[in-house]
């Protein structure tokens, strides 16, 4: 079975771990990997032990909180703050929510600068860092045109659709000014969407609510994006990364990880297909098409916010120009699978082989 080394950092901190990395190891599970505590949750007594609660409907996807606590009813109110932070994101950043501060955004910012929460104005800050870091191939004005596709109802726009709402795609117009924190589009028909952030954002949120509370082993994972403090009492977490091509449990790598973060785009999340044609939700920003240059992208860094603001990259830009990028940033590492089924890996990640094949 090939082996390779993985360099886990540490966030926020320049050492560097070797961990073994297992790749086609035999399937089996979908995120973390460890096997469950010896000690159920629901029978859990009032001692020490891992706690791990699943709930599903906030952002759209399935959140898991799993920690080590001194007692069971400290780790069920430490789950609760997480869950209620991930509720507050959900209400001001989804655009699913008329309500919510981004919908009033979009409603409102082409008539003139609007005022907006200052956590609302620092994701969409960090959010122009990353088109700019991806050369724009990370774009929350992909919206623009993305709120014409249904990939649940199989729902495209046609070419004259994407033409005309295409020219309102591009991150600068959206106006940032930090003094007045305020948010201006610069034309009629910019729309944004924070899909591609919030939940690496949500995440992050959540360690900090964990931290706040003096939890240090953890693991909090929002759909895709997952990030881990501590570890398993000299183990590392495990967390695997699926087969874009077969059902859920599936891996084609484990990924042995401590006090990092991990993000998976794959173009089987949500899709449909007509006439032999992939239609999914990770958009071109150039083109307003379904981006098709890979089949999934996963990226280890210190924040859950930034490897979920790099991780759609590689769909739109293709795994050769997306991993000059990922190689340039110290922090990061990443797993590309192309759209042949071969897999690709960043510098950090491989052992005296430059040319990113694995040894
Ligand atoms: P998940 O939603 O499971 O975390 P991803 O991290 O791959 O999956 O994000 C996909 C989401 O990103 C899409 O559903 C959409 O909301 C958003 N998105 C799609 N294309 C882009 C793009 N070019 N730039 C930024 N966000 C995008
Ligand atoms: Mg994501």
């Amino acid at each position: 079975m090939p082996r390779l080394t993985l360099l886990a950092r540490a966030a926020g901190c320049a050492a560097l771990i070797a961990l073994p990395i297992i790749i086609a190891a035999p399937a089996s599970v979908a995120a973390i990997e460890n096997p469950p505590s010896a000690t159920p949750s629901n029978t859990f007594p009032a001692q020490a032990g891992w706690v791990r609660r699943v709930t599903d409907g906030i952002m759209g996807t399935r959140i898991t909180v799993e920690l080590w606590s001194e007692d069971r009813a400290s780790a069920d109110r430490a789950i609760d703050a997480v869950l209620d932070e991930m509720r507050h994101i959900d209400e001001t950043m989804s655009t699913y929510k008329p309500t919510s501060e981004v919908s009033q955004v979009n409603a409102h910012a082409a008539e003139g600068p609007m005022h907006i929460s200052k956590e609302l104005f620092g994701l969409l800050t960090t959010a122009r860092q990353y088109s700019v870091i991806t050369e724009g191939a990370f774009d929350i004005t992909y919206a623009s045109v993305g709120y014409l596709y249904d990939f649940r109802a199989h729902v495209r726009p046609d070419e004259q659709q994407i033409e005309k709402a295409l020219p309102a795609v591009d991150y600068r117009h959206v106006l940032l000014d930090a003094q007045q924190q305020t948010v201006q589009f610069s034309q009629k028909g910019v729309r944004i969407d924070l899909g591609g952030i919030a939940k690496g954002y949500a995440v992050d949120r959540g360690i900090d609510v964990l931290k706040s509370l003096g939890v240090t082993r953890a693991y909090v994972g929002a759909g895709g994006d997952s990030r881990i403090i501590g570890d398993r009492f000299g183990e590392p977490w495990i967390v695997g990364i699926r087969d874009p091509r077969k059902g859920e449990g599936n891996v084609i790598a484990r990924i042995p990880l401590v006090n990092a973060a991990i993000s998976t785009s794959g173009d089987y999340e949500r899709f449909f297909e007509e006439k032999g044609v992939r239609y999914h939700h990770i958009i071109d920003p150039h083109t307003g098409h379904s981006a098709s240059k890979v089949r999934s992208a996963t990226v280890i860094a210190p924040y859950a916010t930034r490897t979920d603001g790099l991780s759609k990259t590689a769909f739109v830009l293709g795994p050769d120009k997306a991993m000059e990028i990922y190689n340039k940033l110290d922090d990061v590492d990443a797993i590309i699978v192309r759209n042949d089924g071969t897999i690709v890996y960043s510098k950090g990640m491989q052992r005296g082989k430059p040319d990113g094949t694995p040894p």
